[in-house]
């Protein structure tokens, strides 16, 4: 597979690169605004990634979180261009140790590449103008989306991807993911630049469909239980029979395991931020 497809939304540019072409989670964007590349795609992609990065002097490169989709050529742009990725201080952390990658997704992705990051400046600049990283952990432990609050977009890592999840990684976890959802909600953007799902108009209403859908999935998950099913079975009755990734990748991606995690959400107040 080869590059699948490039991207321009005004000065911004970005190409999708992917082994397989199964769907956006099989897929990543690298996108570059002005001298500022966000996030690395796989290291399997290395050879279309390359020629992206040539094309155009890179001056910064921003790293959102370590998973290997994202960080997989950081190593090599900075051998390749002498830009040290730059990254927020957890990331880097597990750069420098490396981490494990379950085998599905290194079917897709290829190895995790050993990086040695730099901490997020104070003054983060993206393109020409003044930008935010706001922590958003839930989907991975030091995720950060980054927020251009003159322009309204917002690069948002793995928080978006689709308004509608059905299956859930097993170190994911939907309390923290609604908190980090509300969190950015909070803010002003209507653009959302999402690594796998593209450009994406009206970002701000299609997260808080994805906000409102989890805590309804939640709330009809712990009706269920209150009526005494247990978890596989409300699992079933909510989403459906486990899909071939769920098995394949022994649960470690699944439906059970978003169902799961939505019976641990408090529902009360759902996503609020810690007093
Ligand atoms: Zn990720």
């Amino acid at each position: 597979m080869s590059v699948l497809s490039t991207y321009r939304h005004h000065d911004l540019d970005g190409i999708r690169v992917g082994r397989f072409n199964l769907g956006v989670n099989t897929t990543f964007i690298v996108y570059r605004l002005g001298g500022t590349v966000i996030d690395t795609g796989p290291s399997n992609q290395w050879r279309h990634v390359r020629s992206f990065i040539e094309s155009r002097p890179l001056e910064q490169l921003l790293l959102t979180h370590h998973h290997e989709d994202h960080s997989g050529n950081a190593g090599a742009i900075h051998r390749l261009t002498g830009i040290q990725p730059q990254a927020p201080a957890l990331t880097a952390d597990i750069l420098r140790r490396g981490f494990r990658i379950p085998s599905l997704q290194r079917l897709f992705w290829g190895a995790a590449g050993r990086a040695e990051a730099r901490p997020l400046p104070d003054q983060l600049i993206i393109g020409d103008e003044r930008a935010e990283a706001i922590f958003t952990p839930g989907h991975a432990k030091d995720m950060h989306c980054y927020l251009l609050p003159e322009r309204g977009w917002l690069f948002s890592a793995d928080l978006y991807i689709a308004n509608y999840l059905k299956m859930l990684r097993s170190d994911e976890d939907v309390a923290t993911l609604l908190k980090s959802m509300r969190a950015v909600l909070a803010r002003d953007f209507d653009t959302i630049l999402c690594p796998h799902r593209g450009v994406v108009e009206r970002g701000r209403e299609r997260l808080q469909e994805k906000y409102d859908y989890l805590v309804s999935l939640a709330g009809e998950a712990q009706d269920l239980q209150r009526q005494g099913f247990q978890l596989n079975a409300i699992t079933r009755r909510l989403l459906g029979k486990e899909d071939l990734v769920g098995i394949v990748s022994r649960y470690n991606f699944s439906k059970r395991n978003l169902i799961a995690s939505c019976l641990e959400v408090d529902l009360a107040d759902p996503g609020a931020p810690e007093s």
